[in-house]
């Protein structure tokens, strides 16, 4: 039997990742909708090689040279924000929600209404809108999968006992690029530092956001939505060597952990493939080659962003919604050499504090929270400005 597959974001890296999983075994997938932000001829070249049913850029301007790339092929070419949902509604068996940033909440959201599995990359919709997502997800009947190797490594370690059984998550971080950097030393630090993660190969902004240790922030509040054990019992411990993803304690002390090398196929294998396991020809975890494993405490005074998403989560509402949008604006004006990198926390911070919106019960509430969050943090920036 074949697995139909959509994947959203399928041009980023975690979106060629999974593509890559699936090269390997060709006659077990079929792929339905593959999109893209504005990258018209990678995106029409995989629609191509995988024969998918529709191909989307989310950018209108691509729209022509999609289309024109496409002519002669299987795959209809669209564009546009509504495309997007409409491709998420077609229903595949099986959506990776791998688009970065908010932008990705309205398919995401799209796919689980109709009631299938969605593996989760995308942690920002989660953030922004989590209670949302996972009532939509609850009352649809979906399955919603963690990519994220940390919740993915929590969602395996809790198939070795209940929810209810769960004394505490441990979170592991890398502790970026920036991990035994000063304060000082981190203040003049540029994009291409910033970008050059010691472990793992992502996307620019995930690799920012871990550089701040935003991105575990931002995990934090995904893990308090996917494992409801209670924020007060998640914890963040940092492991340079990326091997142990995660951690689950047990009320009886067993701790299980989910290990592996640093490469995101490892935990897109496992959501592809659940509730089976499939072959990959991702490295094998040498732990004699590692030879040693170690561990420290955050430091929240030189990486305050766990802080900032703890409190914003704690205070709900839309906080957390604001704290997402505050920080992709003020990622992409750092990348962009508009504000230094310790003026990221720092924007996000003056946004949290200046102002509370009001409790959004619905999407659309979201949606305007996220709009008055970027445009107050947009001015927030011009203040900084370098
Ligand atoms: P990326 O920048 O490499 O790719 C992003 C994808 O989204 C691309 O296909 C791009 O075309 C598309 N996109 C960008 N903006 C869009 C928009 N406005 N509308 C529609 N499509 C848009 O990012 P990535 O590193 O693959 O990360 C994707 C998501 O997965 C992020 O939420 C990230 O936090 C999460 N994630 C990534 C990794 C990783 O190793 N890369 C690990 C864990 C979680
Ligand atoms: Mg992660």
């Amino acid at each position: 039997m074949t697995k139909s597959v959509s994947i959203f974001g399928a041009t980023g890296s975690v979106g060629r990742s999974t593509l890559d999983l699936i090269r390997q075994h060709p006659d077990q997938y079929e792929i339905i909708a593959l999109t893209a932000n504005g990258n018209a001829s990678e995106l029409a070249a995989l629609a191509r090689e995988f024969s998918a049913k529709v191909a989307v850029v989310a950018d209108d301007s691509a729209y022509e040279e999609l289309k024109r790339l496409l002519a002669g092929s299987s795959t209809d070419a669209a564009s546009g924000a509504e495309a997007l949902n409409d491709a998420a509604a077609m229903g595949a068996d099986w959506t990776m929600a791998a688009i970065v940033g908010c932008a990705g909440l309205p398919p995401t959201l799209e796919a689980l209404r109709c009631g299938k599995t969605v593996a989760l990359a995308n942690k920002e919709a989660l953030v922004s809108a989590g209670a949302l997502m996972m009532t939509e997800a609850r009352k649809a009947g979906a399955t919603l999968l963690p990519v994220d190797s940390e919740h993915n490594a929590i969602f395996q370690a809790l198939q070795g006992g209940r929810i209810d059984q769960v004394r505490k998550i441990t979170l592991t971080a890398s502790g970026g690029p920036f991990r035994t950097w000063t304060r000082e030393q981190m203040a003049s630090v540029t994009p291409e530092q910033a970008v050059a993660h010691p472990n793992w190969d992502m996307g620019a902004k995930i690799s920012v956001d871990s550089a701040t240790m935003m991105n575990k922030g931002l995990e934090l509040i995904e893990a308090h939505h996917l494992f409801p054990v209670g924020l007060e019992n998640i914890g963040i411990l940092v492991h340079p060597q990326s091997v142990i993803h995660s951690m689950v304690e047990y009320r009886d002390c067993s701790t299980l952990a989910q290990l592996g090398s640093p490469d995101m196929r490892i935990p897109i294998a496992s959501a592809l493939a659940w509730p089976e396991r499939m072959t990959t020809n991702c490295k094998p975890l040498d732990l004699a080659e590692i030879g040693r494993l170690e561990f420290e405490q955050p430091d929240e005074s030189r990486f305050p962003a766990t802080k900032i998403a703890r409190a914003a989560i704690t205070a709900g509402g839309g906080k957390p919604a604001m704290l997402n949008a505050a920080n992709e604006v003020a990622v992409a004006a750092f990348l962009g050499g508009a504000v230094q990198f310790l003026d990221i926390t720092e924007i996000v911070t003056r946004l949290l504090d200046s102002y509370s919106p009001p409790e959004p019960a619905a999407l659309a509430d979201i949606f305007a929270i996220d709009r008055e969050a970027r445009v107050r943090t947009e001015q927030l920036v011009e203040e900084l400005k370098v």
